[in-house]
């Protein structure tokens, strides 16, 4: 269980040998990061022989990272800000939906240097079907044009979603990503709106929303990029990617109008399990996703209190 595990954690040091394999974050900052909680829970619990450091690179010097740590045998990598899209010339081969997304978060070790994989989105998937949130057949409102969103409406097409519909401050942007949604899909799947013309959507709790902007984010946890209630009233349920804080201004707003709201915690926590997954080839079953689950929140308010 992994309250034995817990009770083993002061061993673990002493448990790395010679056959101990290594994966890690590449990213800069990776200071704040919960994955080392996520992975060394996981290899703990069960059994794999395996530890997860973050790796702080600086600019400039992520093709060194990458090669180094091919050279060091690393087992897998994950990539975080800025290099998901960065790091694609660096790989021997690529997923087909990270390609399709232009973002990696994932490096798995090959024969010849690493496959990239993208698990943000795999995870974000999989949190809403724990979280009982329907795609299939959904009209949907994404709220952003950066590259959260633009994997976001890929991830929509792929399962099956009836339109993404991309708001944005930047009308400009939102057109870009949804032309080029709409070139992969072969059809006019996505299309984009300015962030005021909200009003011309139709009455009545038709649409799933998803919060993919650095708004509300700590420490602005007051702000949202649309006050209105009327908006929020056209939304039956709202899926906020910003999971510091728990209960963001978006959230806030949608349940106000008697939508339901979720943060974006599972989606960290599934991109994680996935990874994981991709490395050693485990299944991680629900109970222990919901028990790693809890030692991110606790790691998260040991954080938070210091
Ligand atoms: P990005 O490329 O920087 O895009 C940011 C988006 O936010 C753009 O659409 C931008 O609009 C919009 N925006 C920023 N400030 C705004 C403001 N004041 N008013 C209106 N719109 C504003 O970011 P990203 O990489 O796509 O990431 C987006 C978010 O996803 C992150 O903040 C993070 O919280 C979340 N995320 C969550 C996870 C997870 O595991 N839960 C993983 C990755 C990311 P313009 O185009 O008009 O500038």
């Amino acid at each position: 269980t992994i309250e034995n595990a817990a009770g083993k954690e002061s061993k673990m040091l002493n448990d790395i040998n010679g056959y101990t394999r290594t994966c890690g974050l590449i990213g800069n900052p990776v200071e704040h990061t919960l994955s080392p909680v996520i992975h060394n829970t996981l290899s703990m619990v069960l059994g794999e022989n395996l530890a997860y450091v973050p790796f702080h690179v600086e600019n400039g010097r992520l093709e060194d990272a990458v090669k180094g740590a091919f050279a060091l045998n690393l087992l897998g990598l994950n990539v975080t800000v800025p290099y998901k899209s960065d790091v694609i010339p660096y790989l021997t081969d690529i997923d087909p939906l990270a390609e399709n997304i232009g973002a990696v978060n994932t490096l798995v070790q090959t024969e010849t240097g690493y496959k990239g994989y993208n698990t943000d989105m795999p995870g974000l998937y999989r949190a809403m079907c724990e979280d009982g949130v329907k795609v299939k057949g959904e009209k949907v409102l994404i709220r952003g044009a950066g590259g959260v969103a633009r994997a976001v409406a890929m991830l929509l097409l792929d399962k099956g979603a009836r339109e993404a519909i991309l708001l944005n401050r930047t009308v400009q942007k939102a057109q870009e990503v949804a032309d080029e949604v709409n070139r992969i899909a072969g059809r006019k799947f996505s299309k984009a709106m300015s962030v005021d013309a909200y009003d011309t959507l139709p009455a009545g709790k038709q649409y799933l929303a998803i919060q993919a902007t650095s708004v509300g984010m700590y420490p602005h946890c007051d702000a949202a990029v649309i006050e209105d209630p009327a908006f929020y009233e056209k939304i039956h349920t709202g899926y906020d990617l910003i999971f510091n804080p728990p209960k963001t201004r978006f959230m806030e707003l949608v349940e106000a109008q008697g939508g339901k709201a979720y943060n974006g915690a599972k989606m960290l926590l599934y991109q994680g399990i996935i990874a994981f997954e991709l490395w050693t080839g485990c299944k991680v079953e629900s109970w222990l996703a919901d028990k790693v689950y809890e030692r991110m929140q606790e790691a998260k308010k040991t954080e938070d209190g210091k």
